[in-house]
């Protein structure tokens, strides 16, 4: 049964019900693990269920995540991919040789390294924006037509915020089209879509699954029909990007505390970046939810219910004080990755030292933990 007969329902009642998929066979309230790789036709050899053939294009796991993930969305299909980066690749690899694209500047540095590793191999022209400077991404657009642009909000890690229906409406004038990784918000806070989006990416692996044991990507449509869409579905059917049936399944589950893990990670990082703007050992705070964040109003219009899991903070001392304060963190632990519902502290210019991020800065996945425990934490690690 699907929940879509019932009519307009909230995320919360999609999620937690998995867009009302059951297990058909018991009457489970869960749905079950298909590991079948491969799927019998019947004596006139038609599939014996419609649409199952083979697993690298016919995964009855990844069809039911990608279901939710389309409901949250308010999409019309959705895929889902390995990891965030194969999601990633999958889109890039639609363009022709030759092609323009334009990508936001200072993003994941993953994204950005891979994206600069195809293009140079493709003879694609990368032309990098500061995109949460609309008039900026712009005039990018007017001077060199991408095919596409990328952008993501709030960017990871410098929590930048970017306007995603004024850079929709630039790249859409040049005759591209935008595609929103929307890891850090979810759709619980952003639906990029209906900003003017046409695709929006996530790397499941963070929020959407939760709980830092699946790695996995995702890709979610406005327009199902797209030549975009048909040839990376194309692309993943013969090349063989697919999230295995456990992996899938995991995030299904993951899924169905979306919106109620949101909600506290962001009420949590709401709290702690208020205590660490007035700590005396702080130089800065990066987090949307501040009023003193450059991207705070546009947030407040963009971003319901929350300004999600991610924060970073400049410690004044630079590398050694941040270092030193890393170091006797109790509670946090001292590791990549965000969105789980375990807080996570990294040290960002030890990872990425060559792309400008400050030596003190430190960027915190905020989880579902108590908040007083949380700032109790940081209070000792940083000194009070
Ligand atoms: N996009 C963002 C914003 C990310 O933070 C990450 C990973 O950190 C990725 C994409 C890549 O996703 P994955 O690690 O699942 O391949």
């Amino acid at each position: 049964m699907s929940l879509k007969s019932i009519g307009s329902l909230t995320p919360a009642t999609i999620a937690a019900q998995a867009g009302g998929l059951l297990d058909a066979g018991t009457g489970g309230v869960v749905p079950p693990i298909h590991p079948a790789t491969t799927f019998v036709r019947d004596e006139d050899y038609i599939p014996a269920v419609d649409g199952n053939v083979y697993s690298r294009s016919h995964a009855p796991n990844g069809r039911m995540a990608e279901g939710v993930l389309a409901q949250l969305e308010g999409a019309a299909e959705a895929m889902v991919f390995p990891s965030g980066m194969a999601a990633v690749a999958a889109v890039f690899r639609t363009l022709p040789a030759g092609a323009s694209v334009l990508v936001q500047s200072q993003i994941y540095w993953g994204t950005t390294a891979w994206i600069r590793g195809f293009c140079a191999r493709r003879d694609i022209t990368l032309v990098e924006v500061e995109a949460a400077d609309t008039d900026a991404f712009a005039a990018a657009c007017a001077t060199h037509k991408p095919a596409l642009a990328w952008i993501e909000t709030p960017s990871n890690p410098w929590l930048r915020i970017v306007d995603i229906a004024a850079c929709a409406d630039a790249v859409h004038g040049a005759g591209g089209l935008l595609i929103a990784d929307m890891t850090t918000s979810t759709p619980v806070l952003t639906r990029a879509l209906s900003f003017g989006a046409d695709v929006v990416m996530h790397s499941a692996t963070k929020g959407l699954n939760g709980h830092s044991d699946v790695l996995a990507g995702a890709l979610a449509v406005k327009d199902s029909g797209s030549a975009i869409w048909a040839a990376i579905r194309a692309d993943r059917d013969m090349a063989g990007a697919v999230l295995g049936p456990f992996e899938a399944w995991l995030l299904l589950r993951g899924m169905r505390t979306l919106p109620l893990r949101v909600e506290r990670m962001s009420e949590n990082a709401q709290k702690l970046a208020e205590y660490l703007s007035d700590h005396p050992s702080v130089e800065t705070v990066l987090y949307p939810g501040l009023p003193s964040h450059t991207g705070h109003a546009l947030a407040c219009t963009q971003m319901t219910g929350g300004f999600g899991p991610l924060l970073s903070f400049v410690v004044k001392g630079g590398a050694p004080a941040a270092l030193g304060a890393v170091g006797r963190l109790k509670l946090f632990h001292r590791a990549t990755s965000l969105g789980g519902v375990e807080s996570l502290v990294e040290h960002r210019h030890t990872i990425e030292p060559h792309t400008g991020i400050p030596e003190g800065l430190l960027r915190l996945s905020v989880g579902i933990e108590g908040a007083g425990d949380l700032i109790n934490d940081l209070g000792q690690a940083l000194g009070q």
